[in-house]
């Protein structure tokens, strides 16, 4: 899950991470309320799950309420990449003298939490890595021994970063960041720019946060801050349905039984010729209201023109799958085709359920091959 610039300030601030004092707003007279608050010139940031906002033209300097509120009525409602600002960051302003840029990550392959530091900031940090590699410096911690304040201080120095008083204060941040990236079961946290002001003050000016999704139940103030509104509608009907689910773009809809089996099935489509609509796992079960609930998911998207159930009996039954099925038809009106392969426990007696019930829009298939080119065929026609 990512978190909105201010959410992730906001989990910032309390790890004793130096950021600015700010307020949220949602229309121009809020903002103008807002930086009437804070005193002095503000800057007015659209709050966009995508970066790049400043390029984009959403982020804005005033200097006064008024201006306030004239920046904020052009920022809201712009289409960020696809993303429509509907909500406003409006902070003290900074002077900056220095952009620095500070993440901590995974690196899946060391399996270890990643830092990396460099005083080329403000800028694309692929594009510091692939212009100015040597720029970027980098620091693996082991998650066992936990955060050294030494080796922070050895991230510090071949980052270049000469000045006392600012190494001082990144190494105190950089503690500060580890444990807020730990304890909050996050996937990414990057301030960039991390800056210094002319007065030699060090602070985190943006925050990009992540995470982990499988960790939201034991963060439930942290699960609170997911923005419905802004979610994809079938994404969120997924999650509230508990069904595994990434829309892709084709006109496949998938369900497989298992991650593995759909992700083959997702393959298989594609060989045949055809582009998967999504990536549906039932995961274990196959009961009539996993399966009720898949297809409710599967069918809130316009672009599916066929459905491919690809289930492997293994603990689950086929026969049950099958029941799943009919009982689904019967529930919920599906006028799409839909491909069936059944195989492995029970594949004999759950084909006989869906032969003998026959709807008109139930095609059977004996194989997974075979079952793909129907499926691909019907979404053609
Ligand atoms: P991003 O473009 O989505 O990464 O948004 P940022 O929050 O990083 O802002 C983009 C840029 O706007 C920063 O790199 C700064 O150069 C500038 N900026 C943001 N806040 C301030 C501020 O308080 N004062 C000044 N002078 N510039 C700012
Ligand atoms: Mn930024």
């Amino acid at each position: 899950m990512d978190l909105y610039e201010y959410q992730g300030k906001e989990l910032f601030r309390r790890f004793g991470i130096p950021v600015s004092d700010g307020r949220l707003a949602t229309t121009p007279e809020e903002a103008h309320e807002a930086a009437e608050q804070l005193g002095g010139p503000v800057v007015v940031k659209a709050q966009v799950l995508t970066g790049g906002r400043g390029k984009a033209g959403g982020i804005k300097l005033a200097d006064d309420p008024a201006d306030a509120e004239l920046k904020a009525g052009e920022i809201l409602g712009l289409d960020i990449r696809g993303h429509i600002v509907r909500k406003l960051w409006i902070e003290k302003a900074s002077d900056i003298a220095k952009e620095y840029y500070l993440s901590v990550t995974f690196d899946r392959g060391e399996k270890k939490p990643l830092f990396m530091l460099t005083t080329e900031g403000g800028v694309e940090i692929e594009q510091v890595a692939e212009e100015s590699p040597d720029a970027l410096a980098r620091l693996h911690i082991d998650p066992l021994e936990g955060f050294q304040p030494y080796q922070a201080r050895r991230l510090i120095y071949e980052a270049g970063i000469d000045s006392l008083d600012e190494q001082k204060q990144i190494l105190g941040i950089i503690e500060k960041l580890y444990a807020c990236f730990v304890s909050a079961d996050a996937m990414l946290c990057e301030i960039n720019p991390l800056i210094v002001t002319p007065a030699g003050e060090v602070r985190a000016l943006d925050s990009k946060f992540t995470v982990d999704d499988s960790a939201l139940f034991r963060h439930p103030d942290i699960a609170e801050m997911r923005d419905v509104a802004a979610a994809d509608p079938q994404e969120a009907l997924a999650r509230e349905k508990g069904v595994t689910y990434v829309k892709l773009d084709g006109e496949v809809g998938i369900l497989g039984n298992g991650a593995g089996l759909s992700m083959a099935t997702v393959d298989v489509v594609v060989v045949v010729g055809g582009r998967p609509a999504n990536f549906c796992d039932l995961g274990g079960g196959g009961d009539a209201q996993g399966v009720v609930d898949a297809l409710e998911v599967i069918t809130s998207d316009d672009q599916v023109r066929s459905i491919f159930f690809n289930i492997f009996g293994g603990i689950t039954r086929c026969d049950e799958v099958a029941r799943g099925i009919l009982a689904a038809l019967n529930h919920m009106k599906i006028e799409l085709p839909i491909v069936v392969r059944l195989d492995g426990t029970n594949a004999d007696a759950g084909r006989k359920l869906l032969t003998d019930a026959a709807p008109p829009n139930l095609h059977v298939e004996p194989t997974m091959l075979e079952a793909a080119q129907r499926a691909v065929e019907l979404a053609a026609k």
